[in-house]
Formats: structure tokens, C-alpha cells, sequence
């Protein structure tokens, strides 16, 4: 039998991203499926956004809804059937001004030839004391999300054009 010598391994990754929110996960299930080999970083909250809440009703595919971290597992899993490796370490400083593109989680540099950033957004609040009380409770950040339980109702809509 020919004595095959092993592949050799890159050591700098094709895809890198940032983020294991829906955004995260989803670009990481497509570059897997390519055969770019993602190597995912999901920093302070692996999951994302969605891991904080209860149903989500709005996803297609759950004619009765989904819990939020329910559907932040299974997109997990989906990821890593094909292949994605997900580190749980944060992303602390990048420097892109040249290829290969370079990521440091702390004191480990990360080389790679794409970077994906998915990570993530939080609401603008208007800085209220009452707004932490009220959140959840007649206060949204999130028209998708919440529009629906306040159809036919008035709503106070802080408008973003003068
Ligand atoms: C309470 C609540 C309820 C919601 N309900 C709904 C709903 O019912 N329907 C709906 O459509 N939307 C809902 N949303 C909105 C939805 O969660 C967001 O639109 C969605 O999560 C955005 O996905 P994302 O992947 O872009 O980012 P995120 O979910 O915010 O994920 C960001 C990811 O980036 C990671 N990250 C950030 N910085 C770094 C770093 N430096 N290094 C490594 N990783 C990093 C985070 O750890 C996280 O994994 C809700 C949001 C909240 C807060």
C-alpha cells in the first residue's frame, strides 16, 4: 500500500465568524456546507439574543413557535453536523489591514482569509429608570418580535425623522 503522507494542515482558517447569534450560526451552517471548514467564535453569549427570551413565533418552520434557546441548541447542532468548530472565547482585537486577516481572543492570534463579524446589536433605550421594569411588560425594543400582541391597539412609537 503507498505510504500517503497526511495532508497538510493550514494553519490559517478560511472562514472565521465572529458570533454565535442567528446570524452567526447561519452563515456557519452555508460555509460548512462548502467545505470551508468555519471556525466560529460565540464570545459572552453563545446563542445570541435569542437565548434570552421564551417563544418565538415568527420563525418559519414552527407553525406553534419555538423557544428561543430550544431553537439556539438545535441551530447548534445543525452548524457542527457539518463540521463547524465553535470556540467559546471572545473576539478582543482584530487587525484587518492585511491578508492573512488576524483575530486575537485574548492572547491568541487567529489567522484567517475571510472574517464574517455577526455580533449581534443591542436596543437604544432612552435611559429610564422605569424602562428595566417595563421591559417585557408593555415595553419593546422589538417590532417583529412584539408588533403582532398590539395589533389594532395605540402605540407610542419613538420616531427616528424630525
Ligand atoms: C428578549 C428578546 C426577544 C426577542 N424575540 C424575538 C422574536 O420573537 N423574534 C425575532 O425575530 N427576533 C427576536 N429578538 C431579536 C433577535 O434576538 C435578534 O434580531 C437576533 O438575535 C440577532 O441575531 P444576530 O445573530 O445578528 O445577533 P445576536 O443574537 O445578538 O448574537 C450576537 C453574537 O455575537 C457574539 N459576540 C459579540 N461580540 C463578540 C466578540 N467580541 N467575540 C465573539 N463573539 C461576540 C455574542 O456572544 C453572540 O453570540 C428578540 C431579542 C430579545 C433581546
Amino acid at each position: 500500500m503507498a505510504n500517503h503522507p497526511a495532508a497538510p494542515v493550514s494553519p490559517i482558517n478560511d472562514v472565521t465568524i465572529i458570533g454565535t447569534g442567528p446570524a452567526g450560526l447561519t452563515a456557519a451552517i452555508y460555509a460548512a456546507r462548502a467545505a470551508l471548514n468555519p471556525v466560529v467564535y460565540a464570545g459572552m453569549q453563545h446563542g445570541g439574543q435569542l437565548t434570552t427570551t421564551t417563544e418565538v413565533e415568527n420563525f418559519p418552520g414552527f407553525e406553534h413557535g419555538i423557544m428561543g434557546p430550544k431553537l439556539m441548541t438545535e441551530m447548534t447542532a445543525q452548524a457542527e453536523r457539518f463540521g463547524t468548530k465553535i470556540h467559546y472565547e471572545e473576539i478582543t482585537k482584530v487587525d484587518f489591514s492585511s491578508q492573512p486577516l488576524k483575530l486575537w481572543a485574548g492572547d491568541k492570534m487567529i489567522e484567517s482569509r475571510t472574517v464574517i463579524i455577526a455580533t449581534g446589536a443591542t436596543a437604544k433605550t432612552l435611559g429610564l429608570k422605569t424602562e428595566s421594569t417595563l421591559m417585557g411588560r408593555g415595553l419593546s425594543t422589538c417590532a417583529t418580535c412584539d408588533g403582532f400582541f398590539y395589533r389594532r391597539q395605540t402605540i407610542w412609537r419613538k420616531s427616528a425623522r424630525k
